[in-house]
């Protein structure tokens, strides 16, 4: 019931150049493929320059961040108009880069999903624990935290809409992946606090797994049953890596 999404997060990389070469790869290499769902996620810079590789092709485009308002004396924001007017479907919300480096707090995410949803955008909203808080076991309490405070105002039709990224903060382009049970264990505890607040449609929504995902461990994670897809950061810049990502097994639907 929950289409699996692989989205990648192509952060600060990428001359629109460039950025038309990997779009163009990934849309190659996804060719045909049935029963998911896969967006990138390029700069604001490059987004118009994607839009149009992506057109007529199953792609999806995604960016990284939006600010909550449509417009106004905000230098150097973007809003939620200005994604939609080029073509976004989704966006990436309170990655934990933008909270670690640019001060954004879960009551800034918060505003930023009713945002995204009032305009038809599906946010992906990260959360995840630092090394020191999952040392001190406290991962399932930061969190709940971050869940509760940037979703559970949402009534059951806005929650089913959006996307969920569980990314452990310390195995965010550290090559340490979480092992497919530590991550289970989050996204079930995720899931679960979600049936307990808005009730069945907790069903629908879609968890999905970030940090260091690459293509010898994405398959393993999908096996998981709570594990909906992928956010990829570093290998979302290699064609072949991120398409063999979006390519996971076991599918029974490649072509
Ligand atoms: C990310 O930045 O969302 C991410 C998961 O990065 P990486 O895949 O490089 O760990």
């Amino acid at each position: 019931m929950r289409t699996p999404l692989i989205v990648g997060n192509w952060k600060m990389h990428g001359l629109r150049a460039e950025a038309r070469a990997l779009a163009a790869a990934v849309c190659a290499g996804v060719q045909g493929l049935g029963g998911r769902e896969v967006a990138v996620a390029p700069p604001f810079t490059a987004l118009t320059t994607v839009r149009e590789v992506l057109l007529d092709s199953p792609v999806a485009l995604a960016a990284q961040n939006m600010h909550w308002e449509e417009r106004g004396a905000f230098t150097g924001e973007v809003s939620p108009l200005m994604l939609q007017e080029v073509g976004c479907r989704f966006v990436i919300l309170g990655h934990s880069e933008r909270r670690q480096y640019f001060g954004e707090s879960d009551a800034m995410v918060k505003q930023k999903v009713h945002a995204a949803l009032a305009h038809d955008l599906v946010p992906i909203v990260c959360v995840g624990e630092t090394l020191n808080e999952r040392e001190a076991g406290q991962t399932l309490e930061v969190v709940s935290g971050q869940v509760r405070r940037a979703l559970l105002e949402l009534d059951p039709p806005a929650i089913r809409r959006v996307v969920v990224a569980y990314e452990p903060v310390w195995a965010i382009g550290t090559g340490r992946v979480a092992t497919p049970q530590q991550a289970q264990e989050v996204h079930g505890w995720i899931r679960k606090l979600l049936r307990e607040t808005v009730g069945e449609v907790a069903a629908e929504v879609r968890i999905l797994y970030g940090g260091s995902v690459k293509p010898d461990n994405i398959d393993e994670l999908m096996k998981e049953p709570d594990i909906d897809g992928a956010l990829v950061g570093g290998a979302s810049l290699d064609a072949q890596a991120f398409v063999r990502i979006a390519r996971f097994l076991p599918a029974n639907d490649l072509e």
